[in-house]
């Protein structure tokens, strides 16, 4: 049996019914009544929903509300059952999984090209024109496609970089020659500050905005994405289950539905781009297109975000101020919340690396006692000190 065969007979009989879990989930504690529901859900066959569409802002795109984010799935065959099933809307980079991401999607796209929007991202520490240029010609190649619908610049450690002349011209260039046909923006350190400089750009120069944004999100940064979206930017929600980490919390069950229903509930979001490695997880993120957010949803996220209080980084970057040696605390996090909560060693060790040494939590080492403070009750030297064990 081929592996497309694998996965379509697993499709037809194994599982969770993803949507009915979700609900029940969250109407109960306990491992005994969490087996009972795992078990008639084993049992029922699983039924894709139909697709839900918004309007990604001024792109005009018509997009799935649930897009595939494919940076966890060393498998074509994952993203082309979700693309039969009516998402329409890929994330990659070449950052992730050294390049190869870009390959596997690209498997992914052949016969689903003129169906689909694919998304990828320039590499965090290019900014030449020529460089950029280089850097978009290798992901058309890897992707076998001769255009991308969105590249985004990603805005990570320096908001200033939107607004640099080159990294501008070739977008430019590259859009003249058909290889691109929207611009966008990614960003996860200083979300709120990022988006209302891409709204507030008078050039209308980025199409789209991915950022970081949960129900942890503060109203700050809602309200920055009301104001972007009313400017007609398309705003994309990444880190939409902060950080996938596992609880037992909830007796074992999932909040990440809840938690993608909460993103989706904004209308000003055109869609979320949940990570998804396999077909169960591929089920539980598509079941909630659709599905509006209930009162025992926001139950499940008070006990969830109870739970993942002590580890989840916002990326705000506010804590930086305090450190005088220019420790980048929010991306050291984001490379443990890629470790810890995506359980994705490769993704987390190469964000890591991107940082300069001086920035990393190596820089710790010779500082008596830490001055940077979190808003949101983070222990830093702890979180530093477990970047150290799993990096040096
Ligand atoms: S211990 Fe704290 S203040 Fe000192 S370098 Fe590290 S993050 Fe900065
Ligand atoms: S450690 Fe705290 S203050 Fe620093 S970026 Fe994370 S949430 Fe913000």
């Amino acid at each position: 049996m081929s592996q497309r065969d694998k996965l379509i007979e697993m499709n037809r009989r194994d599982f969770l019914h993803i949507g009915l879990m979700g609900a029940t989930s969250t109407l109960m504690g306990g491992n005994a009544l969490a087996e009972a529901v795992q078990e008639y859900a084993e049992k029922a066959p699983f039924t894709f929903p139909p697709p839900v569409y918004r309007t990604l802002g001024r792109t005009g795109l018509k997009v799935s509300v649930v897009g595939f984010g494919a940076m966890l799935t060393p498998e074509p065959e994952v993203i082309r059952v979700a693309f039969e099933h009516g998402v329409n809307y890929v994330n990659t980079s070449r950052k992730y999984m050294a390049g190869k991401n870009e390959e596997i999607v690209g498997k992914a796209l052949q016969g689903f090209r003129h169906k689909v929007f694919v998304a990828t991202k320039i590499q965090t520490e290019l900014n030449t024109k020529e460089a950029i240029i280089k850097d978009v010609e290798a992901s058309l190649k890897a992707l076998g496609t001769d255009y991308i619908d969105i590249i985004q610049l990603d805005a990570n450690a320096d908001k200033e970089r939107i607004f640099r002349a080159e990294p501008r011209e070739a977008f430019t260039l590259l859009k003249k020659q058909g290889k691109i046909r929207f611009c966008g923006a990614a960003v996860h350190k200083n979300p709120t500050d990022v988006v209302n400089a891409v709204a507030a750009d008078p050039s209308r120069f980025f199409d789209t905005i991915l950022v970081s944004y949960n129900f942890k999100s503060g109203k700050e940064l809602t309200d920055a994405i009301t104001r972007a979206a009313e400017t007609g930017l398309g705003i994309i929600a990444m880190k939409s289950q902060v950080g996938g980490y596992a609880t037992t919390a909830l007796g074992g069950l999932s909040p990440h539905q809840a938690a993608l229903k909460w993103v989706l509930n904004n209308p000003h979001i055109a869609l979320a781009i949940p990570g998804m490695k396999d077909l169960v997880e591929l089920k539980e993120n598509i079941a909630v297109m659709g599905v509006p957010l209930r009162a025992a949803d926001q139950r499940t996220l008070r006990i969830y975000g109870a739970a993942v209080q002590p580890y989840y980084c916002h990326l705000c970057g506010s804590c930086e101020e305090g450190c005088p040696r220019g420790v980048e605390i929010s991306t050291v996090n984001r490379s443990l919340m890629y470790a810890q909560g995506y359980r994705n060693p490769e993704l987390a060790g190469a964000t890591y690396r991107e940082l300069p040494a001086s920035a990393t939590a190596a820089t710790c080492l010779d500082c008596s006692a830490c001055t940077a403070r979190c808003i949101n009750g983070l222990d830093i030297s702890a979180k530093m000190a477990q970047a150290r064990q799993l990096w040096g």
